[in-house]
């Protein structure tokens, strides 16, 4: 029996209709920004597998740390112990963040970066007796995540809507516009009293359709946030570790975060792990006598020391010097599709990037993600040796940092064909 007749028989897989489901592809290797199928066939990873793979697949430096690692120690108990490749990730880390943070705490993923960020807000309001602030802000169109957590500071949604009677109450902002600030404004100022928290993808909606909204105008809606005394949390799950051309979307806005969310990039792509870290008046809140101020969260893997090497092998790669100059070469390359994209006479619209992140919507069918679209865009890309798997009818690219320009062209070329046959 094949992998994938085999796989049919006993998987169940993510954000996928099991039902008639197209079989998957098996793959056997990755090098590089290369995916190798089982026939021998070869796929370029244009969204570096779900916006993980920061340096690619197979990269030789992090595979040797991940052994090294695991030879000497790959996992203690992180409550009552610690270890070296947790120590130097925070120290590493703290200095590169978007603004004054002093504490990492670590967790298994985006969602649990999330939960954790939303627990750490909502029980410094409680550690400091003022227990009316417990409500979330976020925006609409949001997506923090898959946990009933970080669900319900999710927009109401597809994904979410068997779930909706059981997700917690969150104020619901649209993201900010010239003609609507005044009115954010409004919405913050009356929330404020029972607000802890607002949390917010910044620049970047990722699994909401890759939207994206401008510096400025975030900059004012999170100094009114700010002003209201609410907790500022920045999840960069996605937008972290170079894909928005800085090393985080944060550092083009001015007001910066007291937590923020890292995962996905974080291991460039290798191993599961989150960090939320939070700025020093957050800490502050829990350092207490009463034991019951204690952060009662943690995770098995908490802190684990393979993933925790593979971070640091993660950022040795990501802060030389020609890595953030590829980051440039795919931003300039990504632009200048772009361009070619308005040109053109293509049934497309909303044409834009941001960094290493282009995307844009085809125009048929409802927008939305579950707009068929998409099998047919991901069918014939990979036929040609592409893979891209667009988000309902928004098509983006958010390739790894090594890939080459021929690929890229190859990547780009390939979208047009494919949006030609389909129109
Ligand atoms: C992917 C993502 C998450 C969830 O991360 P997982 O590791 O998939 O749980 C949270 N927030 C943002 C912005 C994401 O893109």
């Amino acid at each position: 029996m094949s992998l994938a007749a085999r796989d049919r028989q006993v998987i169940w897989h993510p954000f996928t209709r099991q039902k008639n489901m197209v079989p998957p592809v098996p793959i056997v290797s990755g090098k590089g920004s290369l995916l190798t199928g089982e026939d021998g066939s070869e796929y370029i990873d244009a969204i570096s597998s779900w916006w993980v793979s920061l340096h690619g697949h197979g990269h030789p430096y992090i595979a040797e740390q991940i052994y090294r690692q695991a030879m000497q120690l790959e996992q203690v108990i992180f409550a009552g112990f610690t270890h070296e490749p947790a120590v130097k990730l925070a120290e590493r880390l703290l200095p590169i963040l978007p603004g004054p943070f002093s504490r990492v705490f670590y967790s298994d993923n985006g969602s649990t970066a999330t939960e954790v960020a939303l627990k750490m807000a909502i029980q410094f309001w409680w550690n400091k007796g003022e227990t009316k602030r417990k409500k979330i802000l976020a925006f609409r169109n949001a997506y923090h995540g898959d946990t009933f957590g970080a669900m319900s500071v999710s927009d109401r949604g597809v994904f979410t809507l068997a779930f909706h009677d059981l997700l917690f109450d969150v104020v619901f902002l649209d993201t900010p516009t010239e003609e609507n600030i005044d009115s954010l404004r409004a919405e913050i100022a009356e929330a404020a009293p029972e607000t802890a928290a607002f949390i917010y993808e910044p620049l970047v909606q990722g699994a909401g359709g890759m939207c994206m909204y401008p510096a400025s105008l975030m900059d004012q809606l999170l100094r009114a946030v700010r002003d209201a005394g609410i907790i500022c949390i920045a999840d960069e799950v996605m937008t972290g570790f170079g894909r928005t051309g800085q090393l985080f979307a944060s550092h083009y806005i001015d007001t910066k975060p007291d937590i923020i969310c890292l995962s996905k990039g974080l291991t460039g792509g290798t191993m599961a792990l989150g960090v939320t870290a939070c700025a020093d008046t957050v800490y502050q809140a829990y350092l207490d006598d009463d034991k019951y101020k204690t952060f009662f969260h943690g995770h098995s893997f908490t802190a684990n020391p393979i993933a925790c090497s593979a971070a640091l092998a993660s950022l040795d790669l990501l802060l030389q010097d020609d890595c953030l100059e590829r980051i440039a070469t795919i931003a300039a390359a990504s632009l200048q599709f772009a361009d070619r994209l308005r040109a053109g006479n293509y049934p497309v619209r909303n044409i834009r990037t941001l960094g290493t992140i282009l995307a844009f919507e085809v125009e048929q069918g409802a927008d939305g993600y579950l707009n068929e679209i998409s099998a047919k865009i991901t069918a014939p890309a990979l036929e040609k040796g592409v893979y891209i798997r667009p988000l309902g009818n928004t098509v983006y690219t958010m390739p790894p940092y090594c890939i080459t320009k021929t690929e890229l062209q190859r990547v780009f070329d390939c979208i047009i064909e494919v949006i030609g046959e389909i129109s």
